[in-house]
C-alpha cells in the first residue's frame, strides 16, 4: 500500500510515531539532521574553531555519526573532524567493525587513528578477561575511556563526540533512578571544561536508535549489527524493554524522560558540583583520586600475570 509523506506527495519510507507523521526519504533525512543540529546548538557541542574527535567503533551508530557530521559541516573550514577507533581486542567481534571504520573514514576522506589495548596495555581485552576477576565491561569501559581521552587530547581535539542516542540516554537516566544512583545520574549533566579532559558531546541525544538505523539504510552505510560476546546487562535490558513497550503504547515518552532529566539539571549541578580533577601519580592522566582507575586495574592485572608466570616456572 502506498503511504504518502505528510510533507509532500512522495511515498513515505518511515512512520514517525512520536509526531504522527509519515516521511519520505528526503523529509526523513531533513528531519533527522534537523534534530542532530538542534542538539548540537542547544548544548553548544560544536563551535567555530573546534577540532572534533569522533569515537568511531565501526558500529551502526558511530558510522552514522561520522557520516552526518561530515555532511552537516563539510563546508565549514573552521571546524575539523577526525576519528578514533579503539581496538579492545575482542576476537571475532571487533575486527569486522575496525574494517568498517577504515572503510567509512576512507569514503569520507576523514583522518582515522586506530589505538589498541594490546599496544597500550600489553594485553587484549580477551587476555584481561581470562586473567582478571573483574567483569569484561569493567576493563573495557575504563581502558576505552582512558585511551579515547588520552588519544583525543594528544591529537589536540577540543571535543570528543560519541554516538549515544536517545534510547541509550533515556535507558541510563531511568536505570540510575531505579538503582537510586543519583550521583551517577549527575554525571550525565553536560560538563564544563576540565584540565586534561576533552569535553564529551553527544549529537545523537535527540534521535531514536531506530531512526539512526533508517538513516544508515537510506545512505547505504556499512552496518554491523553483531553484539559483543561479553554483552550481559540484564537490568539494562529490562529497562530497555520496558521503555520500548512504553514508547510503543505512548509514542514520544522517551522525549518526556529526557525533558524531565533536563529540568533536573540545575538541582543535580547543585547537589553534585563538578570536582576539580587531580593528575594521576602514575600516568599523569586526569582523575578524581590520586591514582586513576586504569592504573589501578593495570596494577592488579600485572600482579596476577606475574603470579601466573611464577607458578608456571
Ligand atoms: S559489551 Fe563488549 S564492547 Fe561493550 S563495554 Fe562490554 S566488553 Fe566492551
Ligand atoms: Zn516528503
Ligand atoms: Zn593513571
Amino acid at each position: 500500500m502506498f503511504v504518502k509523506c505528510s510533507q509532500c506527495s512522495r511515498q513515505a519510507v518511515y512512520c514517525q510515531r512520536h509526531s504522527g507523521r509519515h516521511l519520505c526519504r528526503s523529509h526523513f533525512i531533513k528531519d533527522f539532521e534537523k534534530r542532530v543540529r538542534y542538539a548540537i546548538k542547544k548544548y553548544r557541542m560544536i563551535e567555530s574553531g573546534d577540532r572534533v574527535a569522533i569515537a568511531l567503533s565501526g558500529g551502526k551508530d558511530s558510522v552514522a555519526l561520522a557520516f552526518v557530521l561530515n555532511r552537516l559541516y563539510r563546508k565549514r573550514k573552521d571546524i575539523e573532524f577526525f576519528a578514533i577507533t579503539i581496538d579492545e581486542g575482542i576476537e571475532g567481534y571487533r575486527p569486522p567493525t575496525v574494517e568498517i571504520a577504515k572503510k567509512i573514514t576512507e569514503q569520507l576522506g576523514m583522518k582515522h587513528h586506530i589505538v589498541s589495548f594490546k599496544e597500550n596495555f600489553d594485553m587484549t581485552l580477551d587476555e584481561m578477561v581470562k586473567l582478571g576477576d573483574k567483569k569484561p565491561c569493567t576493563y573495557c569501559g575504563v581502558f576505552r575511556k582512558y585511551l579515547l581521552n588520552k588519544t583525543a587530547r594528544e591529537l589536540e581535539a577540543t571535543k570528543l563526540a560519541t554516538a549515544h542516542n536517545l534510547d541509550d540516554e533515556t535507558q541510563t537516566i531511568l536505570l540510575n533512578f531505579l538503582q537510586s544512583d543519583i550521583e551517577r545520574l549527575a554525571r550525565l549533566v553536560p560538563q564544563r571544561v576540565q584540565k586534561g579532559l576533552v569535553m564529551r558531546v553527544k549529537p545523537f541525544r535527540e534521535v531514536y536508535e531506530r531512526e539512526v538505523v533508517v538513516y544508515n539504510i537510506l545512505f547505504n552505510l556499512p552496518m554491523d549489527m553483531n553484539e559483543c560476546p561479553y554483552s550481559h546487562f540484564p537490568i539494562r535490558a529490562s529497562v530497555r524493554d520496558f521503555l520500548y513497550d512504553f514508547e510503543n503504547k505512548y509514542p514520544g515518552r522517551k522525549y518526556s524522560v529526557m525533558r524531565s532529566f533536563e529540568a533536573l539539571i540545575p538541582c543535580l549541578k547543585e547537589m553534585y558540583p563538578q570536582i576539580e580533577l587531580n593528575t594521576c601519580e602514575r600516568c599523569g592522566e586526569p582523575t578524581p583520586k590520586k591514582v586513576c582507575q586504569a592504573c589501578k586495574l593495570r596494577e592488579e592485572l600485572e600482579v596476577k600475570l606475574s603470579k601466573v608466570k611464577h607458578s608456571s616456572l
